[in-house]
C-alpha cells in the first residue's frame, strides 16, 4: 500500500493557493493601470476645450470686448468649445454606463427603415453642407423589422452615418444597405470617402483613438463614437465589422435578429391584403 505524503499534499495546496492569489493581484494591477490611463485620457480630452474657452473669455475680459466684431467672434468660439465639452461629458456617461453593464437593453420589434429615414432628416443640414447624398438600398424596401433596443440602435446608426458624412468625400455618397438573411438582417453603412489606412483599422474602436487627430477635433468628434457603437452592439450579442479601401471608401456592418419570420416582402404583402 502506498502511503500518501501529507507534506506533499500541503505543498500542492499552497502552490495552488499562491498561483490563484498571484492571478488576482495581476488582474487588480491591470485594472489599476486601465483606470489610471483612462483618467489621464479623460483629463487630457477635457483640458483642450476648457483651455480654449478660458482663453477666449479672458482675452475678452482683458479688453478685446471693446471691439464688437471681436466680441461676437470670440464669444461664439468660447460657446463652441463649451458645446464640445457638453457632448464629451454625455458620450463619456453613455460609455461608462455601457462598460459597467448598468444599462439594460430593451429588445423590442423596431423598423430600421423608419429609423434610418429619421436619422437622414436629422443629418440633412450637415450632409447638404458637404454636398453628400444619403440613400437606402434596396430603395424600395418598405420596412425592416428587427428585434433591438431602438434608442441604442439609433445611437449606433447616428454615429456611423454621421461619421460617413463627416469623414467621407465632399460631394460623395452615403448608402445604408439592408441585406435580409433567414434569421438576421445585415445592416451596412457605406461611404465612398478616402478610407481608413489598414494599420488603424483595429484600433478605431478604442476610446479616444482617432486616425487624424486634428481633423477629427476640427470636425467636432469626441473620439468615443465607435467605442460606444462597439459596446451597444456587444450588448445585443452582435459585432461590428469594418472594411476599408484607400480612396474607395469604408463600410461598417453588423447583424441584428429579425423580428418576424416572414421575409420583409411577404410581410408587407400580407399587410396589404
Ligand atoms: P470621432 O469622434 O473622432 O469621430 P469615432 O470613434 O466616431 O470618433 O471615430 C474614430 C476615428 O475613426 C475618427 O476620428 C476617424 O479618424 C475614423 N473614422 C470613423 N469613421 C470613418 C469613416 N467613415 N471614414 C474614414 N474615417 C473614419
Amino acid at each position: 500500500i502506498q502511503e500518501s505524503n501529507p507534506m506533499k499534499t500541503i505543498n500542492d495546496e499552497i502552490f495552488v493557493y499562491v498561483t490563484k492569489k498571484q492571478k488576482e493581484i495581476d488582474e487588480l494591477k491591470k485594472l489599476e493601470l486601465f483606470r489610471r490611463e483612462f483618467l489621464a485620457d479623460v483629463s487630457h480630452e477635457f483640458k483642450t476645450p476648457i483651455f480654449a474657452a478660458q482663453g477666449f473669455i479672458h482675452t475678452l475680459l482683458d479688453g478685446a470686448m471693446e471691439d464688437e466684431n471681436v466680441r461676437e467672434r470670440f464669444l461664439k468660439k468660447a460657446a463652441k468649445n463649451l458645446d464640445s465639452l457638453d457632448v464629451l461629458v454625455k458620450d463619456l456617461l453613455v460609455l461608462s454606463q455601457m462598460e459597467t453593464g448598468d444599462i439594460k437593453m430593451n429588445l423590442l420589434p423596431m423598423d430600421m427603415r423608419l429609423l434610418t429615414n429619421n436619422i437622414f432628416s436629422r443629418l440633412e443640414n450637415i450632409a447638404q453642407d458637404r454636398g453628400v447624398s444619403l440613400k437606402v438600398k434596396p430603395d424600395d424596401i418598405p420596412e425592416v423589422w428587427v428585434k433591438a433596443d431602438a434608442d441604442r440602435i439609433e445611437q449606433v446608426m447616428l454615429n456611423l452615418i454621421e461619421n460617413a458624412v463627416k469623414y467621407g468625400n465632399e460631394g460623395g455618397k452615403v448608402i445604408v444597405h439592408f441585406n435580409e438573411g433567414k434569421k438576421y438582417v445585415e445592416i451596412a453603412v457605406r461611404d465612398n470617402g478616402p478610407g481608413i489606412p489598414h494599420e488603424h483599422l483595429n484600433r478605431i474602436f478604442e476610446r479616444f483613438y482617432r486616425v487624424d487627430k486634428s481633423r477629427s477635433k476640427e470636425i467636432g468628434g469626441t473620439g468615443l463614437g465607435l467605442a460606444i457603437v462597439k459596446h451597444i452592439l456587444n450588448a445585443h450579442n452582435t459585432k461590428i465589422a469594418v472594411m476599408s479601401k484607400p480612396d474607395k471608401g469604408t463600410t461598417f456592418s453588423f447583424k441584428l435578429e429579425k423580428a418576424f419570420t416572414q421575409t420583409l416582402i411577404e410581410k408587407t404583402e400580407n399587410e396589404a391584403l
